[in-house]
């Protein structure tokens, strides 16, 4: 099991107090607001975590970079993935990388 998969386990013994308050952290952590690809539509939405929470809804259609692979959190939740805005979170694509039998780039 890796990182991301033990923290999605953790998930499901937590509280919702304390995943509310572990949503609020990693919130203040997300590097989205200061990427390219961000739209002003996402930030009205207070969208972020698109790691976690999937695709931006209806905010982001065109990416320029992603700078994911710079964010605090991507080492902390051993992520593999990127572009989550456009691509989904890293648990949906995990699912379809082993679904079609792909390798995460
Ligand atoms: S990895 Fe990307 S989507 Fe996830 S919190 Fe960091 S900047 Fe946001
Ligand atoms: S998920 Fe990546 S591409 Fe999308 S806004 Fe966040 S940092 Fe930029």
């Amino acid at each position: 099991m890796d990182k991301f998969e033990q923290m999605m386990k953790d998930v499901k013994s937590a509280s919702p107090a304390e995943l509310k308050a572990d949503m609020e952290k990693y919130k203040g952590m997300c590097t989205c607001p200061r990427c390219p690809t961000y739209t002003t539509c996402a930030k009205n939405a207070q969208e972020l975590l698109f790691c976690l929470v999937g695709k931006s809804f209806m905010c982001i259609s065109e990416q320029k970079i992603c700078k994911c692979p710079t964010c605090p959190l991507t080492p902390e939740f051993g992520l593999k993935s990127n572009s989550f805005c456009m691509k989904g979170a890293e648990k949906a694509q995990r699912y379809e990388h082993a679904l079609w039998g792909t390798k995460i780039p």
